[in-house]
């Protein structure tokens, strides 16, 4: 069953059903033949309902907006990422695809032997794609935008608890246009995961979520031989060195922490401070928190809301209580909110060291972790000591030699003084167990195509 639970009052909106195996099957029928239609369009004729996409996602920003609110907390106008900015920016990834895969598209002429040889970029067909609830516009549009303006179909198997974004996303499809079969959402459950995966006519996977998830999807993939692109989890480090802005890495530190209520696989995780500067930026830091309304996702004076569900409180809860037990200090915040809803106070935990879940784990919740390196060098060997490697934000003052240490960090991105962010102009995804495969730009539409070179009259000889 797919609920639709409300994170900030507990209660229930909306209930689906799962669909059956026989109207699965006939779905994926739909999605096959669609394809074959849908890959001999033009890209002008893709773009023109990609770009009406884009209209309906701006002109509705604020309806998906309280969408996304009421089905998974996150504040509809908060400074922090709201709500309504994650509908707009899906409305951007549809139009920055609209305007531009025809040109990174184009035939690539590559002289060769031959008369003629080039390689071309052509759609591979129905593409799965398993996405998480964090962003449930967003990280949906993400995928699909690419992917159907190179000449795929989607289908998607959403989080079970945001069913109706689920729902809204394939009528936004329909209302711009698209045919029926062009983009399918699926309310199965994990085991039908794997009848679609291994279904003939589906071409490949990709999913947004955790490393359990992740690890699962491309071992039933890797069977049957299908490409997988992998988003998955994230401990991010801001690592802030001696000559740093302080002041302005505290006021992005608020916001690269705690948008989402810090339930954000790019949020920074780990602040890692180098130790002559690390008081001034706890103190500064702390004062940030300070001024944060934690409350209802509704109210627009609201920074920060609820956690998703009871099970993200209870995890984010028992990290917390583990690393203080172990010797980490609670510098504001620490508990949950008494009464409804699944609220957590916005926390800082300095003396934060190896062993404590705030070092070891990915904390998807509004708690900052706190370590102390003894100069750069330790603050770098600090940042990769984790298994995941999605972002870095790295703050100092000689910007020369913050590019020389971003080759040092194992990660997909680096930000110097920034927080870390996604647009479509540039590649997304990490190394490590943070996955693999890119998502935006030009790298993300090409995860989904058969490069395929076509030779003409070449030499009949090595
Ligand atoms: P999750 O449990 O992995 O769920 C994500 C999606 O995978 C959901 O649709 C879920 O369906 C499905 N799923 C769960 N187990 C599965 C399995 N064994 N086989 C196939 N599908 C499965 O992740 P989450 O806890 O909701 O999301 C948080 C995680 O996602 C964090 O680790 C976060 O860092 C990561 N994330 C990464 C990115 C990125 O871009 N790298 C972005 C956002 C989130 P059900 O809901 O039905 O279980």
């Amino acid at each position: 069953m797919f609920i639709s639970k409300n994170p900030a009052t507990e209660e229930i909106m909306a209930e689906f059903p799962e669909i059956s195996r026989e109207m699965l099957a006939q779905k994926l029928a739909i999605a096959h033949d669609t394809f074959l239609q849908w890959r001999e369009t033009s890209f002008a004729f893709r773009a023109e309902r990609m770009r009406r996409l884009a209209e309906l996602l701006q002109h509705h920003a604020r309806e998906y907006g309280e969408l996304i609110a009421k089905e998974m907390g996150r504040p509809i106008n908060s400074p922090l990422f709201s709500a309504v900015a994650e509908v707009e920016k899906s409305g951007k990834v549809c139009a920055w695809y609209a305007e531009n895969a025809e040109k990174i598209l184009a035939p690539e002429i590559v002289a060769s032997d031959a008369s003629e040889s080039f390689v071309r970029f052509d759609p591979l067909g129905p593409i799965l794609a398993v996405m998480p609830w964090n962003f449930p516009l967003w990280q949906v549009f993400r995928f699909a935008a690419p992917a159907l303006m190179a000449g795929n179909v989607g289908l998607l198997k959403h989080a079970s608890n945001v069913p109706q974004c689920a729902r809204a996303i394939e009528e936004l499809f329909q209302r711009a246009g698209f045919p029926e079969g062009a983009f399918q959402n699926l309310f199965i459950g994990v085991p039908e995961v794997e009848v679609v995966i291994r279904d003939q006519r589906v071409a490949a996977v990709t999913l947004t979520g955790s490393e359990r998830a992740g690890r699962s999807v491309a071992a039933i993939a890797g069977d049957v031989i299908k490409k997988t692109v992998l988003e998955l989890g994230g401990s991010d480090p801001f690592i802030v060195l001696a000559d740093a802005d302080i002041e302005a890495a505290c006021t992005v530190g608020v916001n690269a922490r705690l948008q989402n209520a810090g339930q954000s696989c790019i949020a920074a995780k780990r602040f890692i401070v180098v130790k002559n500067i690390a008081q001034a930026f706890i103190d500064g830091y702390r004062k940030k928190y300070e001024a944060l309304r934690l409350g209802d996702p509704m109210d627009e004076a609201t920074d920060v809301g609820p956690l998703v569900n009871e099970k993200m409180l209870s995890e984010i809860e028992r990290q917390v209580n583990e690393s203080v037990k172990k010797g980490a200090r609670v510098e504001i915040g620490g508990r949950r909110r008494a009464g409804r809803g699944y609220f957590f106070e916005p926390t800082i935990l300095s003396d934060v060291k190896k062993g404590m879940p705030a070092y070891e784990e990915e904390l998807f919740g509004p708690v900052a972790a706190v370590m102390v390196a003894d100069d750069e060098n330790d603050a770098i060997r600090i940042a990769n000591d984790t298994s995941f490697g999605l972002g870095a934000s790295l703050w100092t003052r000689d910007v020369e030699k913050a590019k020389q240490l971003a080759a040092r960090v194992e990660a997909g991105a680096v930000f110097i003084n920034g927080m870390v962010k996604s647009d479509p102009r540039l590649p997304f995804g990490g190394v490590k167990r943070s996955g693999y495969g890119r998502e935006l730009s030009s790298y993300g539409i090409k995860e989904f195509v058969n490069i395929k070179t076509v030779w003409v009259n070449p030499q009949p000889r090595y």
